[in-house]
């Protein structure tokens, strides 16, 4: 009988593109979620996939579409790629199965050294999403028990042998000192990175205390990445953002790319594309990732300016934004609300932009917090069935609601949450229809 590990694995393989290979991973990063979960959730770990099992998934890879390696997307644990004994085999098959496929590769980058990116050159169209996390040797030992070597060769090969990739750090200056940070940051984007994103730190309440930081830490992140992002040309984000309302203002420009050559600048307002407004930052980032020439009228300190952006056949502008909501999905839960009454649920996170989104209709909003998870997390995807009947359950009622909107994210594909309940047992139990949204 096939496992379950397994049946989610061929899930991750055909639905997401995800080359699964490990589960290990050498570096203990004091961040890790896979440390802290709840012991009622039911994750995963299969170790090194064998590379016969690898060989057969390979064919459900959707070759039209970037394949990712290293990253979770099931409950199945995604560990370090380049742990995998069998790893530069298993990507040559790949190339070679796919000759033209961009392949993303997501790793910590404890055991990448030059000889190896030379080998990672070879095997083009691919990028590395790099989990830096911390520069400093000392700190990276103690806090990501990472190897205490320096980085900068392996981020000086990426760069000498045109390797394109991103870096990713958590923030966790109330451990390391803001200083790691900005020096992280720098070094970083001395060795021309696409971009470099700054992830707000989160822990569940299984953590112990001292690894949360104060709430304040947060706002103080906000300005300091601020003040930092004028002094360097990487486009630098920070993630979750926090978001209150829809303008297509840009946060990043790639230097290099058709934005960049365009003139378009960081804080910089997409007024109109070819004379279309853009609701959304997403429908902006749409628009201008369209392949051809386009006309963008945009508006820096308060006046506006016309600006001519070419792009080629690959649609990538090279113009960032934080990704809020699609406005096709606002549409459908609003139609929804103009037949029956409708409550949608959703994370403390989404609620101020949701809350603009739906404004002028009488559809009402449950934001509900991550309690089966606690910590300061506060993410739509780490929602549980017993989370909103604690905190909505008796509203719905009260309300009389005929349909309860719940984030798709939260449920896996037989619609089961993190702690296995399924979305029809919330039907049962509030009596109430209830339906997924994917935003
Ligand atoms: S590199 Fe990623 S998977 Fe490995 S310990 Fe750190 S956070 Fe966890």
């Amino acid at each position: 009988m096939i496992k379950k590990w397994e049946q989610l694995i061929v899930e991750s393989y055909s639905r997401d593109n995800i080359l699964h290979l490990t589960s290990i991973c050498t570096q203990k990063c004091v961040f890790c979620s896979h440390r802290f979960n709840p012991p009622e959730i039911e994750v995963f770990s299969p170790g090194h996939l064998p590379l016969p099992f690898i060989k057969e998934m390979m064919d459900f890879l959707d070759p039209g579409r970037t394949v990712r390696t290293g990253e979770s997307v099931s409950r199945v644990i995604e560990g370090e790629p380049f742990c995998h004994p069998d790893f530069f085999e298993i990507i040559e098959l790949f190339r070679s199965c796919y000759p033209d496929t961009p392949l993303e590769i997501v790793t910590g980058g404890d055991r990448l050294d030059e000889d190896k990116i030379k080998r990672l050159a070879e095997l083009k169209p691919l990028s590395l999403k790099f989990s830096l996390n911390l520069v400093d040797p000392i700190l990276r030992g103690r806090f990501l028990s990472a190897k205490k070597e320096k980085i900068e060769p392996v981020l000086n090969s990426l760069q000498i042998e045109g390797i394109p990739y991103s870096v990713t750090a958590v923030a966790i200056p109330h451990l390391t000192g803001w200083e790691a940070l900005d020096k992280t940051i720098n070094l970083a984007s001395r060795y021309g990175p696409e971009d470099i994103t700054v992830y707000r730190p989160a822990f569940s309440g299984k953590a112990p205390g001292n690894l949360i930081p104060a709430p304040a830490q947060d706002e103080e992140l906000e300005k300091h990445l601020e003040a930092l992002s004028a002094q360097i040309k990487t486009p630098l984000l920070l993630e979750p953002a926090r978001l209150y309302d829809f303008i297509p203002r840009v946060v990043g420009v790639r230097e290099q790319s058709p934005a960049g050559k365009a003139g378009l600048q960081t804080g910089d307002v997409i007024v109109s594309v070819d004379g279309v407004k853009p609701w959304s930052r997403v429908e902006a980032h749409l628009a201008l990732n369209k392949a051809g020439g386009k006309r963008l009228l945009i508006q820096r300190a308060g006046k506006e300016k016309e600006l001519f952006l070419q792009n080629g056949s690959n649609s990538c502008s090279g113009a960032i934004f934080y990704r809020d909501i699609d406005f096709r999905i606002i549409e459908e839960i609003k139609e929804t609300g103009a037949r029956e009454k409708v409550g949608v649920v959703t994370s403390y996170g989404a609620f101020p932009l949701l809350q603009g989104g739906l404004s002028g209709s009488e559809i009402e909003l449950f934001p509900v917090a991550n309690r089966g998870f606690g910590g300061n997390l506060n993410s739509a995807g780490l929602l549980g069935v017993r989370d909103i009947l604690q905190q909505a359950g008796k509203a719905f009622v009260e309300k009389e609601l005929e349909k309860i909107i719940l984030p798709g994210v939260m449920f896996d594909r037989r619609g089961r949450d993190l702690w296995g309940l399924n979305i029809t047992e919330l039907e049962e139990r509030v009596g109430i229809p209830c339906l997924e949204f994917s935003g």
